[in-house]
């Protein structure tokens, strides 16, 4: 595996470096596992030899950390310059073209203009397009579409020196190619040979209003979600729309959605902004659904995704009143198991219950190991039926033993309560009982029992009652017995979980 940028420790394979010629004291450095895959047999093989540190990063070594065939730029001027003879030298010139160049700032960080070189697109459309030299290289460089930029420094040669005249030393500059929906549809475009899709997407992209970590808000913003059935919690940005769907050919599968009001005041982020929650997921999905050409890979898992915006946590075996439910009867699965494991898979949409809201009190049936591993098997045979017999056991055992501990244990806190209320009782009788003696209001009777003590007044009598009372009811509250029994039952639950 190759580390890519991992410089610091993880990696325990060796380094291959090659000097490249005229760049000082720069190295090509390569990771084993892309040395022996793409390097081993081209005829540039012998210029590289493994690196004796095992330090990624030498004192007099000024190139970047890692395995620079991850650059796209240099993996493309290999495969580019192998066939030819004098190929080396116009590869190590290839390669340290990319390696002097300053690590891209990204797409949020205004940096010097003068920082770094320049590309700007030719193509009147999009004469907006601008992007650093770095990401130049990485996305056109060596393509057909190379010529589609220009240097967008204007440079004076004077006898001392060439200086940049513009632009100005002080402006700021963003590179627009480190914005993901403007990288992929270049490669979406370099795919089809077809500059016209960059032109179309790139245009779009650069009208629409960019797409930030802080989110977009205001009436005029267009989102884009699910066509169909409304799926709340999922917008993507007119920009990551022309760049990320459009170009894919999925575009009637969408719809245009716009907010207002209240809803519209809100800055909502873009579900395809890196910084959103399943930014990653969702596009692996897309990946995954347009290579296979199934839609319903992607959206299914979107849906789903989408759902738990808000969503309550897993009830797990309490049952829970007014959720909204997948599965089957007696086998309720909570929104957020149902995204975990079930979305997506081959008995997700077959599921009688789909998104609905129960009042009745359920339990998720979809948390646990056990269940989550009958659900594996089921998608495998390609049946609900053994799943759902099994949920319904356990629907059972659940009933006869957790419901059943609960019970018990509420009937104690129930006697626990009664017992403290014996001793309120009591207090307040003793409290009658003093006050009748104060007023001296006392009979010639005494009264009690053999048991309770014989007491100068009724509420003496009864204040003695009500103090046994508790004792006894504590002691039945806190019986072993009793305690026991739960401890069996929650054992026998724990057999089905
Ligand atoms: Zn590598
Ligand atoms: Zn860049
Ligand atoms: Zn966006
Ligand atoms: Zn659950």
């Amino acid at each position: 595996m190759c580390p890519d940028d991992d410089a610091d420790g993880g990696y325990a394979g060796r380094w291959f470096v090659a000097a490249l010629a005229g760049s000082g004291s720069d190295k090509l450095r390569v990771c084993e596992a892309c040395f022996e895959e793409r390097v081993a047999a081209t005829g540039f093989a012998g210029h590289f030899r493994p690196q004796q540190t095992q330090h990624t990063q030498q004192g007099d070594d000024s190139s970047p950390p890692g395995c620079h065939l991850r650059f796209a730029f240099v993996a493309r001027a290999l495969a580019h310059t192998d066939e030819h003879d004098s190929g080396w030298s116009a590869f190590a010139a290839a390669a340290a073209r990319r390696l002097g160049q300053p690590t891209c700032a990204g797409s949020s960080t205004a940096v010097a203009a003068t920082s770094r070189g320049w590309r700007r697109a030719r193509r009147a459309e999009i004469a907006s397009v601008t992007m650093c030299e770095a990401c130049f290289l990485d996305l056109a460089g060596m393509t057909p579409f190379a010529d589609e930029f220009d240097t967008a420094l204007i440079f004076r040669a004077t006898a001392a020196a060439t200086t940049v005249v513009e632009p100005p030393v002080e402006q700021m500059w963003t590179c627009h190619a480190a914005r993901p929906p403007l990288a992929v549809v270049l490669g979406v475009a370099l795919s089809r040979q077809d500059f016209g899709v960059f032109v179309t997407g790139a245009a779009a992209i650069m009208a629409a209003p960019a797409c930030t970590e802080a989110g977009l808000s205001g009436g005029a913003v267009t989102w884009y979600t699910l066509a169909g059935r409304r799926c709340h919690n999922f917008e993507v940005c007119a920009g990551c729309y022309a760049g990320l769907l459009e170009p894919f050919g999925v575009a009637g599968f969408l719809q245009a959605v716009s907010f207002s009001g209240d809803e519209a005041a809100v800055a909502r982020l873009c579900d395809f902004h890196p910084s959103a929650p399943y930014f990653a997921p969702y596009v692996h999905r897309l990946q995954e659904a347009v290579d296979v050409g199934v839609w319903a890979r992607f959206s299914e898992f979107v849906r789903a995704h989408a759902a738990l915006a808000g969503a309550p946590a897993c009830p797990r075996s309490t049952p829970t009143p007014d959720l909204i439910w997948y599965g089957y009867q007696d086998c309720g699965i909570c929104p957020r198991c149902y995204a975990e494991v079930c979305a997506d898979t081959m008995l997700a949409a077959s599921m009688p219950v789909q998104g609905a809201r129960v009042t009745g009190a359920t339990m998720c049936s979809m948390y646990s190991p056990r269940m989550r591993s009958l659900y594996a098997a089921a998608c495998e045979r390609g049946s609900a039926d053994e799943l759902v017999e099994f949920a319904h056991h356990r629907a059972l055992v659940h009933a006869n033993t957790l419901l059943r501990a609960d019970a018990m244990r509420q009937i104690q806190a129930l006697k626990m309560r009664q017992a403290a209320n014996q001793g309120v009782v009591s207090s307040i009788y003793s409290g009658g009982q003093s006050f009748a003696l104060a007023a001296g209001v006392t009979s010639d009777y005494a009264y009690g029992s053999s048991t309770l003590g014989w007491h100068p007044t009724q509420s003496g009598a009864m204040a003695a009652q009500a103090f046994q009372n508790m004792n006894a009811g504590f002691a039945e509250a806190n019986s072993p017995h009793v305690a026991m029994e739960i401890a069996q039952l929650e054992a026998q639950w724990l057999e089905v979980e």
